[in-house]
């Protein structure tokens, strides 16, 4: 059982809020009870943002999971000076515009899944695009995927997430879409994402990354790119158009 509430699940649409210091570590940074900045990991990129301790502004250059599942925020020109003390109540200012890119980006992804149902063996989100990678013989129609997409987007399918057990998970092998991201194995219950109505299920797939709530938040979607990376490998490159 973790010590921390990790408020970006939950509440992505958080942008500020208070925490305190329940750690530190040399290599990864502060430990926060309750923290809102998404640590790097499933493609995606760690948020950016600043930190307030004790009337000193930090920039957030870096946040990340270590291997026992605890999220560190990794701050710029901290020094001895500064009181890092357990307890020590801290404000947390998420970049929020480039946190929803990565949130409408993300959901984005997913529609694409849909698309092309063929496993996917990679993906990333940057601030321009977002990427996956599928293990598909042919090359899709680039026009066609990005109508398809568009269709999806304008439905406004709600996106919405709950917990399964590690057990339950495993009778259903086929919920597992990405290849190149294995759930968390040191949890008891895994997130699972659902993109959908009460009468169809567009999407549903383990994932612990940020969603917009409803689909048409995405916005206009390009599939800008489609890629040849070997003889069973299709890149698929979608960008936002607003
Ligand atoms: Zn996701």
């Amino acid at each position: 059982m973790s010590d921390q509430i990790f408020l970006y699940n939950d509440t992505p649409y958080k942008k500020q809020h208070e925490a305190r210091i329940i750690g530190k570590s040399t290599d990864f940074g502060i430990k926060l009870d309750e923290p809102i900045f998404y640590p790097k990991g499933g493609g995606q990129p760690g948020d950016s943002g600043t930190l307030l301790v004790n009337g000193c502004s930090f920039k957030v250059i870096q946040v990340v999971k270590d291997t026992e599942g605890q999220v560190f925020v990794k701050i710029d020109n901290a020094d001895d000076s500064t009181n890092f003390e357990n307890g020590t109540l801290t404000t947390q200012i998420l970049d929020w515009n480039t946190r929803y890119k990565y949130m409408r980006t993300h959901t984005a992804l997913h529609l694409l899944s849909v698309c092309l149902p063929f496993p996917v063996t990679g993906g990333q989100i940057t601030f321009e695009k977002g990427r996956l990678d599928f293990d598909m013989p042919e090359s899709p129609d680039k026009d066609q995927i990005t109508d398809r997409l568009n269709t999806m987007v304008e439905k406004d399918y709600t996106v919405s997430h709950e917990l399964i057990s590690q057990e339950e998970l495993r009778g259903k092998p086929q919920l597992i879409k990405t290849m190149s991201v294995k759930p968390p194995q040191n949890v008891d219950f895994v997130r699972l994402v659902r993109i959908g109505n009460s009468n169809k299920i567009v999407d549903l797939q383990p994932c612990g990354g940020t969603h917009v709530k409803s689909t048409s938040e995405i916005g206009k979607l390009l599939v800008s790119k489609i890629e040849k990376k070997g003889r069973m490998n299709r890149r698929v490159s979608v960008v936002l158009q607003d």
